[in-house]
Formats: C-alpha cells, structure tokens, sequence
C-alpha cells in the first residue's frame, strides 16, 4: 500500500520523531501552523476518523495519553489544540489517521 504515513513510520521517508512507541509514533509537522505543531498517528494504518471501529478503537485512546505526556514534555502546559481531519470535505489530506497538536511553549519552558 502507497502511504505517505506508513512510509514514514518504516522509515522509508525521513521525519523529525518525536516519539514511538509499539503501537503509535509522533513527529513533527513538516509545514507548521503553530509554534510547536507536530501529528500523532497510529502505526497501524488507518486510513481516517471515519474507520475507526470497535476492533481498532483502542489506539485512539492511548494516541490520547501520548499526546498528555508529549504536550507536557515539549512546554505546552498552558493548553494546546488537538485536530483531526476527516475525508476530503474535511481538509483531511493524508489518507492516515493523524492527530494534529498545535500550540505555544510557555514561557516557563524549558525547566529549570
Ligand atoms: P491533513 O491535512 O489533516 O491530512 O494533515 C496532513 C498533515 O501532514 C499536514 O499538516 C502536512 O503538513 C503534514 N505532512 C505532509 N507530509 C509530511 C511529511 N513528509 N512530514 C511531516 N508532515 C507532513
Ligand atoms: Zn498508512
């Protein structure tokens, strides 16, 4: 299958990671509309909003707890959006279910 995202998540297509994890990997957004905007996308393919089932449901909810702990770690303890496009009247471009997260660092980032 020819996808941009599962190209990236084999390595095939270079990106700046973020994260990966057995069952989910992070990167930054290659064209950024925030400061800080990077996807979190299921290694499994997926291929939108709109097939996501029962069967495969249970990554979305750690694709969730990812994004917690990254938004925290990357500085963006003051509140961030998180977008999911869907189908082409969607604006969704990549046939690979991505969550965009887009915020600012706050000014107390980094720690210490
Ligand atoms: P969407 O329009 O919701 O399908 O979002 C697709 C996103 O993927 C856009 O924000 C693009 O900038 C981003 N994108 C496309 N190609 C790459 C790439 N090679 N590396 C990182 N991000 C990409
Ligand atoms: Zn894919």
């Amino acid at each position: 299958m020819d996808c941009l995202f599962c190209s990236i998540i084999e390595g095939k297509i270079p990106s700046n990671k973020i994260y990966e994890d057995d069952s989910v990997f992070a990167f930054y957004d290659i064209d950024p509309q925030a400061p800080v905007h990077f996807l979190v996308i299921p290694k499994e393919h997926i291929a939108s909003p709109a097939a996501i089932t029962p069967e495969n449901s249970a990554v979305v909810a750690h694709v969730f707890e990812v994004i917690a702990r990254l938004s925290q770690e990357l500085g963006l303890e003051n509140g961030y959006r998180v977008v999911t496009n869907c189908g082409k009247d969607g604006g969704q471009s990549v046939g690979h279910l991505h969550f965009h997260v887009l915020g600012k660092r706050s000014l107390a980032w980094p720690p210490g």
